[in-house]
């Protein structure tokens, strides 16, 4: 029968460690089961290496606007294996606090490889463990295209594993992950092109924000390739690389990297000796309790293909973990209005519905109040970076349906205003706002 929990979380990324931590306070017998490093995606592969190689970006961005303030600044050269070695150390330490955390909060930590056995049991190198309650939490990988040489091509995880700054690379996919890694490659000085199947990144964003930022890209000397397809990849003598394309000459770079998308985890767990059955794409279908439909497992984070945001992941294993064992019957994650931050340059902000979607939902009752401005720490740069933001308000009363914004500071600006859209604030509660002068923040109370 093997060793019974309460609760078995499979993954100890944001979801897994948050629902088991949440489960263990309640005094629920818990294990986190991992077959990788502790913190999953957001520690190792994503949010905080991503976020410190934005620092380095947004420090070289910086430096360049110096002498526009009288600094008489030079600056040599970078040096990629330096920032390197400090970012993997960073993160080594996260590792390390993980594992002292999970012994401290009484969660048992059990290393390997999870497979379900049945809706109860799963095994871990051939060990059996049982549990009333199976959360699945793991996650995704980067997704490669299945054509010829595309194995030369690394991933989002590869990028982590540079050991130099790449001269001439190629970005393919239009997602966040694409954007933010052009960002930090051109910053720093490698010649980028950025391949997109269709004619924008970031599709699913606000008009004004999607211009915003292809002007913005271009301005840092990004080459946006539109309607480009890959077909097939192939290594040079000199080590560089050869992208053939549908219809153009072939480009020649140093490095290529995928960007096209995250595959869920879900293929090795032997969903089916539980009754359970993954959507065609592999993620897990879950009602607003983070329920799969077989009784008893339940799925939170990027496996169930909603949100796939790391404080996403956590609100749900810690409202689930509350559900089960604090008393609160009714807990669960509401997905509307879920704040989100691309770590481009400048970084963009936005929360709750973009125009069309307002429009398509409240017909001529929508209202937009959009600006552009230079913002005061850019006016002495040769390239003043702009800011632009709209409000979408719906209804006789404006209520606000969205904020989006891209601009330096809207990274940190989003949050407070996230909590006021959240609470159903009308425009007017915006105006009646005092603002906060001189900031950019203060154009979002100020709009007319
Ligand atoms: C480059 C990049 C940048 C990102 N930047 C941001 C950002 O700025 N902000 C943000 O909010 N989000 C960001 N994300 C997304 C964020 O990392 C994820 O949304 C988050 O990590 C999802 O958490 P999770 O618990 O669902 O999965 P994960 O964190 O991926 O954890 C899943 C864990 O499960 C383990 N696992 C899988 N299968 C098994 C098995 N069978 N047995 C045992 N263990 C298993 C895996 O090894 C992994 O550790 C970024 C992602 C990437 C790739």
């Amino acid at each position: 029968m093997g060793r019974q929990y309460d609760l078995i979380a499979i993954g100890a990324g944001s979801g897994g460690l948050s629902v088991a931590e949440r489960a263990a306070s309640y005094g629920a017998k818990v294990a986190v089961i991992e077959s990788g490093q502790l913190g999953g995606t957001c520690v190792n592969v994503g949010c905080v290496p991503k976020k410190i190689m934005w620092f380095a970006a947004n420090t070289a961005h910086t430096l360049a606007n110096a002498a526009g303030f009288g600094f008489d600044a030079e600056v040599r050269r970078h040096d990629w294996p330096t920032l390197k070695r400090r970012r993997d150390a960073y993160i080594a330490d996260i590792n390390g606090w993980y594992g002292g955390y999970l012994e401290r909060a009484g969660i048992e930590l059990i290393r390997g490889r999870a497979r379900f056995v049945d809706a109860r049991t799963v095994e871990v190198d051939g060990e059996r463990l049982g549990a009333r309650h199976i959360v699945i939490a793991s996650g995704g990988t980067p997704t490669i295209p299945d054509i010829p040489g595309a194995a030369l091509g690394i991933d989002s995880d590869g990028f982590f594993e540079l050991e130099a700054l790449p001269p001439r690379v190629a970005i393919v996919g239009a997602g966040y992950i694409a954007v933010e890694l052009a960002g930090v490659l051109a910053a720093l000085g490698s010649q980028v092109s950025l391949l997109l199947r269709k004619d924008e990144p970031l599709r699913e964003f606000d008009a004004l924000i999607r211009e915003q930022l292809v002007k913005a890209l271009r301005a840092d000397g990004v080459d946006i390739l539109t309607r480009t397809q890959l077909s097939a990849i192939e290594r040079l003598a000199d080590g560089s690389l050869q992208l053939t394309r549908d219809g153009a000459a072939p480009l020649t770079v140093d490095c290529l990297i995928w960007a096209i998308g995250r595959t869920p985890q879900t293929a090795a767990l032997g969903l089916d000796s539980a009754g359970l059955k993954p959507r065609a794409d592999g993620t897990l279908s879950t009602d607003s309790f983070q329920n799969t439909e077989v009784p008893g497992i339940y799925a939170i984070g990027d496996v169930t293909g909603r949100a796939p945001l790391t404080p996403v992941a956590i609100a749900a294993g810690r409202r689930l973990a509350d559900r089960l064992y604090g008393g609160m019957p009714q807990r669960h994650l509401d997905y509307s209005n879920i704040p989100t931050v691309v770590f481009s340059h400048p970084p963009i902000g936005t929360v709750g519905l973009t125009e069309d979607q307002a429009c398509e939902q409240y017909g001529a009752e929508v209202r937009v109040y959009t600006t552009h401005f230079t913002p005061m720490g850019q006016s002495f740069s040769a390239h003043p970076r702009q800011t632009a933001m709209k409000l979408v308000c719906a209804g006789d009363d404006e209520k606000i349906v969205g904020v989006h914004a891209i601009g330096d500071g809207v990274d940190e600006m989003l949050q407070g205003f996230a909590v006021a859209v959240r609470m159903g604030a009308r425009k007017r509660d915006f105006d009646d706002t005092v603002a906060i002068h001189p900031t950019s923040a203060e154009e979002l109370v100020t709009l007319r």
